[in-house]
């Protein structure tokens, strides 16, 4: 399979391209990406540039039209897209379908609000003028995606940028073209003027640069790595760009004496290592209390050895492979790391297969303390470790003290240090025996300090991004 940039409609071939590797089975090619240069680039952007007026002034109607469309071939289609998903990343069958099934349910949220669009009529404090406050689109937005979520992370840019009257130019991860593809195949047949949504795909060092420099694109959306999304945001202020980020996590997962041993494991297990870790909610440091601290890591440990780490699309599996080889090496050297930072490191090795694949071991590192690297930096891999605490004032301690705050999580019986940890603890999302990975469609995604800048996507909260506020006074 080939997968070609769409540009003002037009599927184009490059001169170059990227084979798609199969993390799994390395000897399983799904095809070759377009490697977009900057003069694809900038072609997709004037061809934004010139849809732009006619997408701004579509009806409530056409863009749920459309985004409806593209929403239902989405979910009619869940499984297809979903082992294509997992064929390319490495999540689980039944992971990779969730995927796609929120992907899918994303475009019918977002169509459902192509129809709610409202704004605000007031009086003016002078007599006989009126005001309305509306909303209108940002214009050109350039959606720069990470490889974690190939299909859902496009899908909560692309809906509200549509839904709102935006056009785009989405770069996807290098490591992820066919979901990209995949998608904008169903979008270019789903009814938008051509232009509307462009797919240029390419390195991001490359053309990233590019798109923030272009005086036609009016806003920047990005997912990825705190060190990529600080020179983007350093780039859009100089540039005077509505940029918007969604960066790393190191999120504290906290478990009290009090917990529910069962469902505070049940929770520790999913958080830490499904989707083999790589989710920027994952839960990487458990704080436990110590009354219940050896009894958790005992039980989390025989469960986590207990989970089937194999071949993404194999009957059975819980934990598919690492993305590459790069990510495997980084997640190896970090659980060695902390072993050498005085961590008790409980599995983690790398592992051999049938199959030519980046598998490991899930890993678990207990007696660490929160000054360690182990504790400090992104691993972004099946890595968690565990800080032992005397009580919960120092577990919320612990849990806020990090340069991160996207999710945080808290397993108690306790309605006071539930409400406690809700009101205080710094993260843009808490959850209360619940893993602090998994979040609904329909409400609003984001993080605090160094996980996120910018306004929160998702739910309806996402329209502050994807519109510009206008104040018209009017004296009839
Ligand atoms: P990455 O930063 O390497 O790449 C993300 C995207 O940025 C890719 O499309 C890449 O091509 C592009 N890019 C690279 N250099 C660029 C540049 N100089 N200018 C513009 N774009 C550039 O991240 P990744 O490895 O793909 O993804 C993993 C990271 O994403 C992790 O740190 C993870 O925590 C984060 N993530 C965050 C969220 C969230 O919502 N907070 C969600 C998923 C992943």
């Amino acid at each position: 399979m080939d997968y070609k940039n769409f540009i003002g409609g037009a599927w184009l071939a490059t001169a170059e391209s990227t084979p798609n590797v199969n993390p799994s089975d390395t000897t399983d090619i799904l095809g070759h990406a377009a490697k977009g240069t900057v003069a694809d680039l900038d072609r997709a952007i004037d061809a934004s540039h010139a849809a732009a007026p006619e997408w701004a002034t579509s009806t409530p109607q056409q863009r749920f039209d459309v985004l409806d469309f593209i929403g239902t071939e989405i979910l009619a289609r869940k499984e297809e897209l979903g082992t294509l998903l997992s064929r390319e990343e490495g999540k689980t069958l039944p992971e990779g379908i969730g995927e796609a099934a929120r992907a899918g349910q994303i475009f019918k949220f977002f169509a459902g609000e192509a129809l709610r669009q409202t704004g605000d009529r007031l009086d003016s404090v002078r007599p006989g003028v009126e005001i309305d406050i509306t909303r209108s689109p940002v214009g050109v937005i350039g959606l720069i995606t990470p490889w974690n979520f190939p299909i859902a992370i496009p899908a909560w840019k692309l809906a509200p940028a549509i839904c709102y009257g935006n056009t785009v130019i989405l770069k996807p991860a290098e490591l992820v073209p066919g979901c990209a593809h995949a998608l904008v195949e169903i979008i270019s047949r789903s009814g938008l003027p051509a232009g509307v949504v462009n797919l240029v795909m390419g390195r991001g060092s490359e053309l990233g640069p590019r798109m923030i420099d272009s005086d036609k694109v009016n806003a920047i959306s990005f997912t990825g790595s705190v060190p990529t999304g600080r020179g983007i945001a350093a780039a859009c202020g100089a540039n005077l760009k509505k940029v918007q980020l969604e960066m790393g996590g190191k999120n504290p997962m906290v478990v009290l004496d009090d917990a529910d041993l069962e469902l505070a494991v049940d929770a520790c297990l999913n958080g830490a290592f499904f989707s083999t870790g790589q989710r920027c909610t994952a839960s990487s440091r458990l704080i436990v209390t110590e009354k219940i601290h050896d009894q958790f890591v005992a039980t989390l440990y025989d469960r986590m050895m207990a989970l089937k780490v194999g071949h993404a699309l194999e009957a059975g599996i819980q934990m598919g492979p690492v993305v590459d080889q790069r990510q495997l090496e980084q997640n190896l050297s970090y659980t060695e790391i902390a072993g050498k930072e005085g961590g008790k490191v409980l599995g983690g090795q790398q592992l051999e297969l049938a199959t030519k694949g980046f598998f490991m071991a899930p890993a678990l590192i207990s007696e660490t303390t929160n000054a360690m690297r182990i504790n400090r930096e992104e691993v972004f891999g099946p890595v968690a470790s565990v800080v032992r605490v005397k009580d919960y004032d120092e577990a919320l301690y612990v849990a806020n003290d990090t340069e991160f705050g996207l999710s945080a999580g808290i397993c108690t019986t306790s309605l006071k240090y539930a409400q406690h940890f809700k009101r205080n603890a710094q993260a843009g999302m808490v959850m209360v025996n619940l893993p602090t990975a998994g979040v609904d469609y329909h409400v609003p995604f984001g993080g605090t300090k160094g996980s996120s800048f910018g306004s929160r996507e998702q739910g309806r909260y996402a329209a502050e991004f994807y519109t510009t506020v206008k104040t018209a006074y009017t004296l009839p």
